[in-house]
């Protein structure tokens, strides 16, 4: 079994598609270890970015993620990682989000794209260290 960190960014929480999102991770078969709404410092939405900290974006980027609370959730289940990034669909939900994605049904915007989930086992490890010091890892 494997986890992965998953964000509903601000836009998914406002926009009320919590539930949605949830809905879909719970269909797909994947489970929950961890989850909680949380608002999002400047120290942790800098260091959950960091490599993105020389791009032209990484502003408003960080300006977005702490624009108000997001869920952060630990998933789990088999091959988790590549299974909530399927569900998510890609980066840019037009030219790249398929349809029946989360992007790709609910997202217009590359910049407003609902949903994060880690991209390697490494990514998800990191990740889960920052957002859930507390959560043992297995
Ligand atoms: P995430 O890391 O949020 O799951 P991702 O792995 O699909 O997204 P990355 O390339 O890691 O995409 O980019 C991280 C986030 O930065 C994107 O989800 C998006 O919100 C934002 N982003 C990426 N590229 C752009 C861009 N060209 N313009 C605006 N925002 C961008």
């Amino acid at each position: 079994t494997e986890r992965s960190l998953v964000l509903i960014k601000p836009d998914g929480v406002a926009r009320g598609n919590i539930g949605e999102i949830i809905g879909r991770i719970e269909r797909k078969g994947l489970t929950f270890a961890a989850i909680e709404l949380k608002t999002v410092s400047e120290d942790l939405a800098g260091s959950h970015y960091a490599e993105h900290k020389e791009k032209p974006f990484f502003g408003s980027l960080i300006e977005f993620i702490t624009s108000g609370p997001v869920v952060a959730a630990v998933v789990e289940g088999p091959r988790a990682i590549a299974a909530f990034r399927q569900l998510a669909g890609g980066t840019d939900p037009v030219e790249k989000a398929v349809p029946g994605s989360i992007r790709g049904d609910l997202a217009l915007e590359t910049g407003e794209n609902l949903v994060h989930g880690s991209d390697s086992a490494e990514s998800a490890q990191r990740e889960i260290a920052l957002w859930f010091p507390n959560l043992a890892s297995s």
